[in-house]
């Protein structure tokens, strides 16, 4: 059965939809609930694929601030799709149009969000504010059907597939980050710590903007060598425990100019600060367990500036997919698990496990 719509266009959309709901810690289960609608300035996506990441098991174990109540939330932050229905005033896109979505959409009205740092909204959570975060604050992927702001949505050049797509939300991250150091690293040497999903698609970032030599660090020889596929002039095992001689040595005698961390490992930002050359810049775009030890004092005697940015702010998801488009950064390889929308605790052990070294799970509707 198909629903009226007020909105100002609308294809045919059913009144319900399969969506997973996350009932209690480590309860997420696929049932039926109404289909969303979208408000003024708010678009409906008909998800064709969402992706995973480490998030979505943490906020299964312990919900996160604002999160949506157990027995209604639906996560997945990750995802792209069709456009099948558009809110009042929406006319910058139209039925029908492939899109890949960024996580956040800013208040609009607090301070940073002036400034353009969405991801630092200061009204973080408040849906009354017009703040959301889809799939953390707000409903979002694992679902047929998810409503975003138009804001966050960006229509797909018919030569980016849904598996690059659903990647450009993850190289927003880096590119963000890179934006916020400056955004210029043409005929630098750059470190990347941790060749996890931001880190591969950091990898190809910073080759595509013109970096010298990238040095990929990592602890699985499998990732090593995608993240060599993927364009990584070197790639350094950390496992010896002797990463940063030997990114020093990789490096030559001008030393390394950034280093990226990518990892969230305990003791990979004391590396970052051991591998830079004096008067270089570290960037963290990793989270970590705990507080993190590292002297300080080095990084002052040093003069290294550091640099900590959260998700893909600044519109750098526009900026990665074009990079996709350009055929300059891929997406698409780093997929390597996909389930039916049906089977996401069997996708979410996989992930949790690590079984067949899984990169990008990704759940279809
Ligand atoms: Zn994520
Ligand atoms: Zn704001």
């Amino acid at each position: 059965m198909a629903y009226a719509t007020s909105e100002a266009q609308s294809a045919t959309v059913p009144a319900t939809m399969r969506a997973a709901v996350l009932f209690g810690p480590g309860d997420l289960r696929v049932v039926r609930k109404p289909t969303p609608r979208p408000g003024p300035g708010e678009v409906l996506v008909r998800v064709a694929m969402c992706g995973t990441c480490g998030t979505d098991l943490k906020i299964q174990a312990h919900p996160f601030p604002n999160q949506p109540p157990f027995g209604e939330f639906t996560p997945g932050h990750e995802w792209t799709g069709t456009v099948v229905a558009l809110g009042e005033t929406v006319d910058e896109l139209h039925l029908g149009d492939r899109v890949a979505s960024e996580v956040h959409k800013g208040c609009g009205r607090c301070e940073n969000c002036v400034l353009g740092m969405y991801t630092a909204c200061l009204n973080y959570g408040s849906v009354a504010k017009g703040h959301r975060t889809s799939g953390l604050t707000t409903d979002g992927g694992f679902a047929e059907y998810v409503v975003h702001h138009v804001t966050a949505l960006f229509p797909l050049p018919d030569n980016v597939s849904w598996e690059d797509a659903v990647l450009v939300t993850t190289a927003g991250t880096g590119l963000y980050g890179l934006d916020a150091i400056g955004g210029y690293v043409a005929g630098d040497t750059v470190v990347v710590i941790g060749p996890g999903p931001v880190g591969l698609m950091t990898v190809q970032l910073c080759k595509a903007l013109g970096a010298e030599r990238v040095i990929l660090v990592g602890t699985r020889q499998s990732r090593l060598e995608l993240g060599a596929r993927l364009g990584a002039d070197v790639v350094v095992d950390a496992r010896p425990g002797n990463a940063v001689a030997a990114v020093r040595e990789a490096a030559g005698k001008r030393g390394v100019d950034l280093v990226i961390e990518a990892s969230g490992a305990a003791e990979a930002p004391q590396q970052c600060i051991e591998m830079v050359r004096r008067g270089g810049k570290v960037l963290v775009v990793a989270y970590y367990k705990e507080p993190v030890r590292l002297d300080l004092g080095r990084a002052v005697r040093e003069d290294i500036t550091l640099y900590g940015t959260r998700g893909e702010g600044g519109n750098n998801v526009r900026r990665a997919l074009s990079l996709v488009a350009q055929g300059k950064v891929r997406g698409g390889e780093l997929v390597t698990h996909r389930f039916p929308l049906e089977q996401i605790q069997e996708g979410f052990r996989v992930l949790r496990e690590r079984e067949g070294d899984p990169i990008k799970v990704v759940f279809v509707p």
